[in-house]
């Protein structure tokens, strides 16, 4: 999932202040998840700007504005609420809110209200963890599941730096190397042998922004 956070309450009145009539969008998936863009968070944003003299028009909670099919039924849906908008404030990460914009049939101006920091996995007591960086060659099979271009700061891929001290990374005391927990997790599952084998630098071409992806169609 995208974590995201919310933007200080003063940059995003100062992004609106050219705007009175505001329709909020918030996210189902990640965002609510987040605790940034769920109804909770829209109904605390919604108070705080009427506080401020604003006008919120209306709002609306795509389960996940990044996908085109979801946010044009909710426009749709909210098209009298968004004709007397003049801006639209989006809680949700950088994906939804291009989403929203390629979307919008009414050029209206759209507003970020979060910040949109890493991808991540949520444990059980709901901290999140970022785990990969999207890196499009991915070497878990060789690692036994713990990604080096990501927990190691340095992004090795042939073991670890010399500056590793009793287990912990030299950048951050408190943390694993990630070298360390890569070799005991290969050691309990008996992929040591894997480790030897030397891998080729990356191939920092497959990381050139922007990709694109399409589909097959079936049949
Ligand atoms: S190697 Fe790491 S960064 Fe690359 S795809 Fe796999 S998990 Fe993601
Ligand atoms: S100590 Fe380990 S995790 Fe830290 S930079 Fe070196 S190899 Fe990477």
């Amino acid at each position: 999932m995208i974590i995201t956070e919310l933007k200080p309450f003063a940059e995003i009145i100062d992004s609106l202040k050219d705007f009175n009539n505001i329709f909020l969008i918030g996210c189902g998936e990640c965002a609510t998840t987040c605790k940034t863009g769920g109804e909770e968070e829209i109904l605390k944003l919604k108070q705080s700007l009427e506080e401020k003299g604003k006008a919120v028009v209306g709002f609306c909670i795509p389960s996940a504005p990044c996908v085109a099919s979801q946010v044009k039924t909710e426009l749709a849906k909210n098209m009298k609420a968004l004709k007397s908008a003049d801006a639209i404030l989006v809680l949700a990460c950088g994906l939804g809110v291009q989403s929203v914009k390629d979307n919008d049939r009414l050029g209206r101006k759209i507003q970020p209200a979060l910040n949109t920091m890493f991808g991540a996995v949520m444990d059980a007591a709901g901290n999140f963890y970022e785990k990969c960086s999207l890196c499009g060659e991915c070497v878990l099979d060789i690692t036994e599941g713990i990604c080096p271009i990501t927990l190691c700061p340095k992004g090795l891929l042939n073991g670890p730096c010399g500056g590793v001290d009793r287990g912990k990374c030299e950048t951050d005391k408190e943390k694993d190397c990630a070298w360390v927990l890569i070799y005991k997790e290969s050691e309990k599952k008996k992929g040591l042998a894997k480790l030897k084998e030397i891998q080729k630098p990356k191939d920092f071409k497959k990381t050139t922004k922007p990709h694109k992806l399409t589909l097959e169609k079936n049949g």
